[in-house]
């Protein structure tokens, strides 16, 4: 049997840092984690130190000191963990500093110099944690909150401003899922592409390397792992060019949701979209020449106060020139509290409702001519669901999404399972589907893989 790490802990300063203290041994615990008593017993040491004044900061050094000179594996935490360079100044060995709050951060500390030990006979949670999705897909979370302002959406009043997860603690945590068998990585937060702003793009530790939490950075690691992953609420900041680099060289898959709203610039200054740019169009160009196989995604708000028959048809006339893959639509509502409701000009609903429906016969008729030609293609696709009694499974291929893209319907589904990843045909296709066989014989497939 293995044994379970052993963690010392100095606890310095206030309640609120014993708080934090006692947050982080007891994630550690449910981790299986032991605790030592003394210095020689512990595999690394936590200090959790206090910087309130000049003589509390002098002891935080001393005990960090202490710790060097008699454990040598030792990971700073809290107040004086804002001063990061007096620290490593002072103790150029400590391993890792983190700030006030960061249990996070500390725990994957830990997990890098000490992986946690999992006894799947003993241990109520399974490695990857406890998952709603089925096995063979997961979503990532990055970040919680969001520091945009759109004028529609109360998110920031809910949630707070973006906070991002270290970088180290997504990628570890996308590690153990493609280990428990996930082979499609979904991440997701409220503003993908602007993760790692509010932490400064921080590095972390991830298997001895150092990783920035950029988001080329971790589409570039996730690209590693040997899974699809998919990016879904990216905003077209100018540095999601270099991931579309990433999609043509088939580390990440070509697909990008972006929830457009609008394209009227009136429109979108109105609702205050991030990233709002006139040049969209000729970035969505040039991300099709770099990587011709992209799919686009995206979300668009009709009705909202203010939107006129121009503003409404420009929209259309840019679905056109966008062909945009996926699109769904929404008619605008007030949300309470949202700073969209003083807008004057209130779209009626009857309008709203054609504009509706305006829209989702445009996306449908360019959704029909774009999936017809991938008829005579041979794709690989994800499988979803096998139905025995009509020898038919339904999968997905790069560009779709689960729950609110398309789905490849394969024929003829002897010998696959959910899960599986095989290669097929695609003979048909409608506004929202392909329809394909198996390139071989599926068992076989399954044996090469
Ligand atoms: S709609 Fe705007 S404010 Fe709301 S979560 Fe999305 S980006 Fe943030």
């Amino acid at each position: 049997m293995h044994k379970a790490p052993k963690i010392g802990l100095v606890s310095l300063g206030c309640p609120k840092a014993l708080v934090d203290s006692e947050r982080i041994l007891t994630t550690l615990r449910a981790q299986g984690y032991e605790f030592s008593r003394d210095y020689a017993g512990a595999d690394l040491v936590i200090v959790n130190t206090c910087g309130f004044i000049d003589s509390a900061k002098a002891e935080s050094l001393d005990a960090i000191g202490e710790a060097i000179k008699e454990n040598g594996k030792v990971i700073v935490t809290g107040c004086l963990g804002v001063e990061e360079d007096l620290i490593r100044k002072t103790h150029p060995k400590v391993l890792t500093v983190t700030g006030p709050h960061q249990y996070e951060q500390v725990v994957e500390a830990v997990h890098e110099t000490s992986p946690p030990i999992h006894d799947p006979f003993v241990d109520l949670v399974p490695e990857q944690g406890l998952k709603l999705t089925p096995k063979h897909f997961s979503y990532l979370k990055i970040s919680e909150g969001c520091s945009n302002r759109c004028s529609f959406c109360i998110i920031p009043a809910i949630r707070g401003d973006l906070v991002s997860r270290p970088v180290a603690s997504v990628l570890y945590e996308a590690e153990r899922l493609v280990k428990a068998g996930t082979k499609e990585l979904l991440v997701i937060s409220q503003d993908t592409s602007a993760y790692g702003q509010d932490i400064k793009y921080a590095s972390t530790p991830f298997h001895g390397r150092q990783v920035k939490a950029k988001f080329f950075d971790l589409c570039a690691e996730l690209g590693e792992l040997g899974a699809w992953v998919r990016l879904h609420y990216v905003y077209p900041y100018p540095h999601v060019d270099a991931a579309i680099e990433l999609m043509a060289d088939n580390k990440i898959l070509p697909y990008l949701d972006i929830p457009f709203q609008h394209a009227s610039p009136t429109i979108l200054k109105a609702m205050r979209r991030p990233a709002n740019t006139e040049k969209t169009l000729d970035r969505i160009n040039s991300w099709r020449k770099t990587c011709p196989d992209l799919a686009i995604r995206s979300t668009f708000v009709v009705g909202f106060p203010g939107e006129t028959d121009e503003d409404f048809q420009m929209l259309l006339d840019w679905l056109d020139e966008a062909q945009i893959d996926r699109a769904g639509c929404f008619e605008y509502e007030p949300v309470a509290g949202a700073k969209a409701n003083e807008i004057k000009n209130v779209v009626p609903d009857e309008i709203k409702r054609q504009r509706y429906e305006m829209l989702m016969e445009k996306a449908q008729q360019i959704s029909v001519e774009r999936l017809a030609k991938k008829v005579g293609r041979t794709i690989e696709v994800l499988v979803d669901d096998v139905n025995l009694e009509e020898n038919q499974a339904t999968a997905r291929s790069k560009w779709d999404a689960p729950e609110i893209d398309g789905n490849v319907i394969i024929d003829n589904a002897s010998g696959i399972k959910p899960g599986d990843m095989i290669e097929v045909k695609v003979h048909d296709s409608d506004a929202y589907d392909l329809y394909a066989t198996p390139e071989i014989d599926c068992a076989d497939q399954q044996a090469e893989r």
